[in-house]
């Protein structure tokens, strides 16, 4: 019988098992979590009839595979959408906060006249926006045939001050990136892609976005942590080796060898789910140019939830983004049962803090109390002084956020090619074809695809 080794039980991982399950094929599996829990940075915390995402609060929807595997797990009747009727993100700006324009995807309008009535963009950024729209033949010829980085991207459209206020703190959240250094073809390809086609990404948003009604994020009642709990009770429960954390990797003539704290053990494959500098260091006497090619920087993310009993009053929306330069350590903020319903019993209010970037790094040093401290404090900067909270969740993720720098795509085809020459081992995980739940659920399923076939 086939024996597969899974290094690593978060999302990446436990999905791997579980479509490893879900195909019914002759296989032993292990499935090696270094922790005490499945799941990883994926986890929620519920208490009190409050639901704390403590990583993910959902995914975005055009991305089809999560739901797919939420419907497949059978949690259909659980499925929750953002609420986007009062969708709204702002800015802070100069100690207020200031609303982006209502239809801007990303750092794209979909209404220009929301954008004359914003109070976030000067009149210079308004006039950039203007005039995107008549140089699109101008932006097309001059789209480089390569990779560049975000900012490049960003500031050929739209100028300097709509990449600081908006595409910045945006992408900074989800890649943990310098826009100077991300690439935008591994970040934002349809916005290349749009940018082919069409010139200006105005014009291409307008007409992709025809009659579209499809709302941004999708979640679960229970949480995000509901999808890795479903995959978990359809997983053997012999597979599952918790606070095992794997330390060696070698490729032997039939196969591979791992070696964790219990031990050596042989396999015919290897799913690597682990995070991509662990990864690295375990590939490192394997293939050193594959190792070389998964060298990134990633930035730390520490996140804050605080449940209050009591209501107060919000701004409508989901929440805020904070630029650098703005005098906060904060990088954002949601509003979170304004974003999803369900997340708080009635009456009650939560918001969540995020911290990341040179901040973050430093908060991952301080205890529980501290970080709660300095959030509370931001926050209330912010919003007013917040009511006492019923229940605070403080978690770290240290190097959670790995950043794809220009080039990366060209790195992940010459690092694809090396795998795929050493036989029997997949990489999965964050650190390589896109950091979102989806990426990874699809990935997952295409490596089991291929081992199972
Ligand atoms: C704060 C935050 C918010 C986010 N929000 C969103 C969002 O809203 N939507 C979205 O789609 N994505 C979001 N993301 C991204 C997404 O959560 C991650 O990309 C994803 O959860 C990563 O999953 P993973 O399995 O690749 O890695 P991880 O979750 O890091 O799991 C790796 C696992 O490997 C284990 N491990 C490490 N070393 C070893 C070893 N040697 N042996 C065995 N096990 C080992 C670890 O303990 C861990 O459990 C967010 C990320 C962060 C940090």
């Amino acid at each position: 019988m086939k024996r597969i080794a899974i290094v690593g039980g978060g999302l990446a991982g436990v999905a791997a098992a579980y479509f490893l399950a879900r195909a019914k094929a002759e296989v032993e599996v292990v499935l090696y979590e270094a922790s005490g829990r499945l799941g990883g940075i994926v986890e929620t915390v519920r208490e009190g009839g409050f639901v704390v995402e403590c990583g993910p609060d959902g995914w975005v929807t055009e991305k089809p595979w999560a739901l797919e595997l939420a419907r497949e797990l059978g949690l259909g009747e659980d499925v929750i959408w953002s609420l986007d009727e009062g969708r709204k993100t702002y800015v802070r700006l100069d100690g207020r906060l200031e609303a982006m324009p209502d239809g801007m995807r990303m750092m794209v309008p979909g209404d220009m006249e929301a954008v004359e009535r914003s109070e976030l963009f000067s009149e210079g950024a308004k006039q950039a926006f203007r005039e995107e729209i008549g140089r699109a033949e101008e932006l097309k010829a001059m789209a480089p045939e390569g990779d560049e980085s975000v900012g490049a991207f960003v500031e050929r459209h739209f100028g300097r001050e709509v990449l600081e206020k908006v595409a910045g703190p945006l992408l900074s959240g989800v890649f943990g990136g310098d826009v100077g250094k991300l690439s935008v073809r591994a970040v934002m390809p349809a916005f290349v892609a749009m940018e082919r086609e069409f010139g200006s990404l105005i014009l291409a948003l307008k007409a992709k976005t025809r009659g579209e009604k499809r709302p941004i994020f999708t979640s679960l009642k229970g949480g995000v942590g509901m999808l890795v709990e479903r995959m978990v009770a359809e997983i053997p429960a012999g597979w599952v080796r918790l606070g095992e954390e794997v330390k060696q990797v070698e490729k032997v003539p039939c196969g591979w060898v791992l070696g964790s704290s219990s031990g050596t053990e042989h396999f015919d494959a290897v799913l690597m789910a682990a995070p991509v500098d662990v990864a690295r260091r375990l590939l490192e006497p394997v293939d050193r140019r594959a190792a070389q090619l998964m060298e990134m920087e990633a930035s730390s993310a520490v996140v804050v939830g605080f449940c209050f009993a009591d209501g107060f009053d919000l701004p409508p929306g989901f929440g805020f983004l904070v630029p650098q330069g703005q005098g906060s350590l904060l990088l954002a903020c949601t509003f979170t049962d304004q974003k999803f319903a369900g997340r708080v019993p009635a009456g009650a209010r939560q918001v969540r803090a995020f911290f990341g970037a040179k901040a973050g790094e430093r908060l991952l040093a301080c205890g529980n109390d501290e970080i709660a401290s300095v959030a509370r404090l931001e926050l209330g900067r912010m919003l007013g002084r917040l009511p006492e909270p019923v229940l605070t969740v403080v978690r770290r993720w240290p190097r959670s956020l790995p950043q794809y720098a220009v080039g990366h795509l060209e790195r992940m085809a010459e690092l694809n090619g090396r795998v795929k020459a050493l036989e029997g081992i997949w990489l999965l995980g964050n650190g390589y074809r896109g950091v979102g739940l989806p990426d990874l659920i699809r990935d997952a399923q295409a490596a089991v695809g291929e081992i199972v076939r």
